[in-house]
């Protein structure tokens, strides 16, 4: 489980805004779509987008098992993935105090590579239905020589943190006075109309893209 270390994971500014309890960083976790790898190789770091699942402790990563970046992940080199969501835009009296809400974790282990090919089903089907839930049930399953085209590697969270801003501008006092608008700009991440594809069958464009729960 996440635990707190006092030399990795850490926050040192906004102590109060540091979590270290599982259940705030998998809500954080769950809540993203994707999440963005960071390793050393070679001296060289590399900080690389990626789609996720989370299960139980672990996050699912995929990809074309000729990658760098998989076989990379896949010699159990330590990574740090990190997950962000901008909730909004903070506007302070003075340019000084701007700032954003946000969640984020932060999270230190190894990966290892799923090559059990009942394994490998069920972690793919784990990423697909956290990208779109319900769609596994509509779409055709992969088949054995899809799964096995595919690089799957398991990334085990060792130690995580989670850091939270939430709330108005924190102005001075003096500023406070100012005659100058403040407060918080939300921003949110919404899905948008389905847009059919352009060789879908006339008579499923109105279906529905993803089976409701
Ligand atoms: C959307 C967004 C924008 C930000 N913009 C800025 C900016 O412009 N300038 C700036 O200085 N800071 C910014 N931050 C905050 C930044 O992420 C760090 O928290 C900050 O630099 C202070 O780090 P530290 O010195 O406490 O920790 P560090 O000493 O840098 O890190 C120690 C440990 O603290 C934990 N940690 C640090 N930051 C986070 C985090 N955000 N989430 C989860 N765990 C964390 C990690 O485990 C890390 O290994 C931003 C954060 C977010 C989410």
């Amino acid at each position: 489980m996440p635990r707190q270390q006092p030399d990795r994971n850490r926050i040192n500014r906004h102590k109060e805004r540091g979590h270290y309890d599982t259940e705030t960083i998998h809500a954080i976790l769950d809540q993203a779509k994707i999440c963005h790898v960071g390793f050393n190789m070679d001296g060289q770091p590399f900080v690389i987008p990626m789609a996720f699942a989370r299960q139980g402790n672990s996050l699912l990563l995929h990809g074309a098992p000729n990658s760098r970046l998989l076989g990379q992940l896949a010699s159990g080199f330590p990574v740090c993935v990190t997950i962000t969501h901008l909730d909004g835009l903070v506007l302070a009296r003075s340019t000084f105090h701007h700032s954003m809400n946000f969640r984020s974790v932060v999270a230190f282990g190894t990966a290892r590579p799923v090559n059990d090919l009942e394994e490998k089903h069920a972690a793919l089907i784990a990423l697909t239905e956290h990208l779109t839930p319900g769609r596994t049930t509509l779409a055709r399953a992969a088949t054995d020589q899809e799964v096995m085209a595919t690089a799957v590697v398991r990334f085990e969270i060792e130690e995580a943190s989670a850091k939270v801003r939430r709330g108005p501008p924190l102005d001075s006092p003096k500023d406070r006075q100012l005659d100058v608008w403040a407060g918080v700009i939300p921003i949110h991440s919404v899905e948008g109309e389905p847009i059919p594809a352009p060789d879908l069958k006339p008579e499923l464009c109105t279906q529905e893209p993803v089976k409701p729960a």
